[in-house]
């Protein structure tokens, strides 16, 4: 069996043992002589699979009865749009930390519906840090403060949560889920788009706080766009497959020792990772060295013609998705919670090699 290094920021590499899984199950789900795409979302064996996954990431991630989860669709993009759309309206405002693409776009999405304060940004630094907690500008009585927990273009992250006042943290994780503990009590909402971390494209996970799921907006909503619509039902078809992997990934996690011990794995995969673009100014990380990120990690060579060769050199060896996203150039390498410690090791030798041919 071939599988690539796969360094993808998106879809990106998924478990071998967990795709062989679904592989297995494919045809005949348990039985019933058909996938788990065919069968009614009423029916008790993706009922099932919909409360294990709950349950799952429930215990994963030490979330408390305090908490509701949903599986809707429309990737993190839609969440820019309906956090607002259910939190926000006349008079009333939301803190926003501007830490990259992803924040501008949701930051884009919030002045649709209320006031937006920019409690910072690295903009004019071309992203390439997150905010120290004294850095950050509150604001008395907002809604929510929101921000990008790691940003994938960029290769930053935060160390730990934000400082907010006690003011509800909502955190766009869609590449960093999973990957670490977090402080849950800290946050209104968590959501992600499960395609960088936890499963295929096409269902977002959005973790909710009760109280502050009560905030939520209830007259003259679009039903379909109000959170309220999605707790405790299924109010229309739910992305079944998407569940299903998701719920595998979370097993996976499970027999991996848990968050934390992913999180161990993770930390030591980029610290190597790092230490070799730290040897010499051969390799040159673009992220503040206090702000990287540990998933996604970003660097530049010497030159552009340096980069085109790094990167179809790499491929050669099946080192594939490592070109840099095109509004940073050079290269990223995203190594997420199921990309192997062998397909780290398999780089950083590659770049010694690179780095004594050409340097
Ligand atoms: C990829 C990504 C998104 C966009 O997700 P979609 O599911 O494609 O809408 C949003 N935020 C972050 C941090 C991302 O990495």
């Amino acid at each position: 069996m071939f599988r690539s290094h796969n360094f993808s920021a998106g879809p990106s590499i998924l478990p071998t043992e967990v795709l062989q899984k679904a592989q297995a199950e494919l045809l005949d789900y348990k039985g019933t002589g058909s996938s788990i795409m065919e069968l009614s979302h009423r029916g008790p064996e993706y009922i099932e699979v919909d409360a294990q996954a709950t349950a799952r990431l429930k215990s994963l991630m030490g979330l408390g009865d305090d908490f509701e989860v949903l599986f809707l669709q429309g990737g993190a993009s839609t969440q820019f749009m309906m956090v607002p759309y259910n939190f926000l309206g006349e008079g009333k405002t939301a803190n926003y930390l501007n830490t990259g693409t992803w924040s501008k776009k949701a930051i884009k999405e919030a002045k649709l519906f209320g006031k937006v304060h920019i409690g910072f940004s690295s903009e004019d630094e071309n992203f390439g840090r997150v905010p120290a907690n004294h850095e950050i500008s509150h604001l008395e009585g907002a809604e929510y403060l929101h921000f990008t927990s790691n940003n994938t273009i960029f290769g930053t992250q935060y160390r730990s949560e934000p400082e907010s006042n006690d003011i509800p943290l909502v955190c766009d994780a869609s590449s960093d889920f999973l990957s670490r503990e977090v402080d849950v009590k800290r946050y209104g909402m968590i959501y992600a788009g499960a395609q960088k971390n936890a499963g295929p494209a096409g269902v977002t996970i959005v973790i909710i706080r009760k109280d502050f799921l009560a905030k939520a907006r209830t007259e003259n909503v679009s039903t379909i766009l109000s959170y309220p619509t999605h707790v405790g039902t299924m109010f229309n078809t739910p992305p079944v497959f998407g569940v299903y992997f998701f719920n595998l990934v979370l097993e996976w996690i499970e027999n991996q020792g848990g968050i934390k011990a992913v999180e161990q794995a993770n930390e030591a995969k980029a610290a190597h990772l790092y230490a070799e673009i730290d040897k010499d100014d051969f390799y040159r990380g673009t992220a503040h060295a206090d702000s990287r990120s540990r998933m996604n990690v970003t660097f530049r060579l010497p030159s552009d013609d340096l980069e085109k060769q790094f990167v179809k050199e790499a491929a050669a060896l099946h080192l594939d998705g490592l070109k840099g996203h095109r509004s940073v150039g050079g290269i990223r390498a995203s190594i997420y919670n199921a990309l192997p410690r062998a397909s780290v090791d398999t780089l950083v030798d590659f770049m010694v090699a690179f780095r004594s041919k050409n340097g």
